[in-house]
C-alpha cells in the first residue's frame, strides 16, 4: 500500500506523528538560533539546555516525554518550558489540518503548505526571543516562492490575480498566472510594509519597521498572492494591536499591584502610563506569521467574505 492509498484517518494519524517529530526538530532550530548560535547539525544528539546531559531516546520523544516527565529534566529537574511541547503540538496540529484538506489529490500543495507553516513557527519564536527573523526563513521563502509557484501553480488556486488573469472559474491556474501572482504578492507584501515603515520613521523619527518584517511579508506574499497578502497584513496588525493592548494592561496591573503593596496612592492612570512604556516593545514578526498562516490555511473560508468588494 502506498502512502496515497492509505485511508484518510490512518494517514492523518501517521502524518500527525511526523508533524510532532518535525516539531521537536523546530525546537532545536529555534533554541540553537536564539540562544547558542550553534548550527543545527552539531552536536547531533539533543541535550538538556540546563545540565547538558545528552538525552536518551526515551527522554526525546516529542510531547510524550514532556508529559511523562511532568515537564522536568530527569537528570537535573530543570523545568522544561511549556513552549517545547507547545511548538510540537502546534506543528502537528497544523500539519494534520492541512493534510485533512489536501490529501490525497492535492498532496503536493499540502506538503508545501506544511513546510511554510513550520518555517513560520520558527520565525515566530525566534522573533519573540531576539527580535530577529532568520534569513533562512525570509530569504529562503523569497527564493522558494516563485520557483514552487511555477512548478506547482495550484498553490495560487483562488488567488485574486490568478482569477483575473485566467478567468474567475479557473480551478487550475496556469504557470504564467501562478508565477505572476507569486511575484506580485512578493512586491505587494514587501512594498506595503516598507512604505508603512518609511512613513512611520518620518513621523516618529525612528525606525518603526524592521527589514526582517518586510522580507517575511514579501516571502508570505509569494505563496499567497497579492490580494491575500493584504488580508494577512490586516489580520497581523489586528492581532498585534489586541495582543499589544493586553500586554500593556498586564504591565499596568503589575505596576498597580506593586504601588498598592508599597502603600503608594497612585491612580490607575500612572500604572497605565508605566505599562505603556514597558509593554510597548513587541516583535511584529509573529503576528505577520499568524496572518500569513491564516490566509494560507483558510483562504477558501475567508475569500467569500471579501466578495462585498465590487469587482
Ligand atoms: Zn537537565
Amino acid at each position: 500500500m502506498t502512502l496515497l492509498e492509505m485511508p484518510l484517518p490512518v494517514f492523518l494519524a501517521w502524518w500527525g506523528l511526523v508533524g510532532l517529530l518535525v516539531g521537536s526538530f523546530l525546537n532545536v532550530a529555534i533554541h540553537r538560533h536564539s540562544i547558542e548560535g550553534e548550527s543545527i547539525s552539531k552536536p547531533r544528539r539533543s541535550r538538556c539546555p540546563s545540565c547538558k546531559t545528552t538525552l536518551t531516546w526515551r527522554e526525546n520523544i516529542p510531547l510524550f516525554s514532556w508529559l511523562v516527565q511532568r515537564g522536568r529534566c530527569r537528570t537535573c529537574g530543570w523545568r522544561i518550558p511549556l513552549r517545547y511541547p507547545l511548538v510540537e503540538a502546534l506543528n502537528a496540529g497544523a500539519w494534520v489540518w492541512i493534510a485533512s484538506r489536501a490529501f490525497p489529490e492535492q498532496w503536493a500543495v499540502g506538503l508545501v503548505q506544511c513546510v511554510v507553516v513550520s518555517a513560520l513557527i520558527v520565525a515566530t519564536f525566534v522573533d519573540f526571543d531576539c527580535f530577529e527573523i532568520p534569513d533562512e526563513v525570509s530569504i529562503g521563502g523569497l527564493v522558494a516562492a516563485p520557483i514552487l509557484s511555477f512548478v506547482l501553480p495550484e498553490l495560487h488556486r483562488g488567488g485574486v490575480l490568478v482569477a483575473w488573469l485566467d478567468g474567475t472559474s479557473q480551478l487550475d491556474p496556469s504557470r504564467r498566472a501562478a508565477l505572476t501572482s507569486a511575484l506580485a504578492g512578493m512586491a505587494v507584501g514587501a512594498g506595503i510594509l516598507w512604505l508603512i515603515g518609511w512613513v512611520g520613521s518620518r513621523i516618529y523619527g525612528r525606525d518603526a519597521m524592521g527589514l526582517g518584517d518586510v522580507k517575511l511579508l514579501g516571502a508570505g506574499g509569494g505563496f499567497v498572492g497579492p490580494g491575500a497578502v493584504l488580508v494577512a497584513l490586516m489580520i497581523g496588525a489586528l492581532a498585534a494591536s489586541v495582543f499589544g493592548l493586553v500586554n500593556i494592561l498586564r504591565y499596568a496591573f503589575l505596576v498597580r499591584a506593586r504601588n498598592r503593596r508599597r502603600g503608594r496612592r497612585r491612580g490607575f492612570g500612572h500604572a497605565f502610563a508605566t505599562g505603556r512604556v514597558a509593554g510597548r516593545y513587541l516583535p511584529f514578526g509573529p503576528f505577520l506569521a499568524l496572518g500569513i498562516a491564516v490566509v494560507l490555511l483558510a483562504w477558501p473560508q475567508i475569500e467569500p467574505y471579501l466578495h462585498f468588494v465590487p469587482r
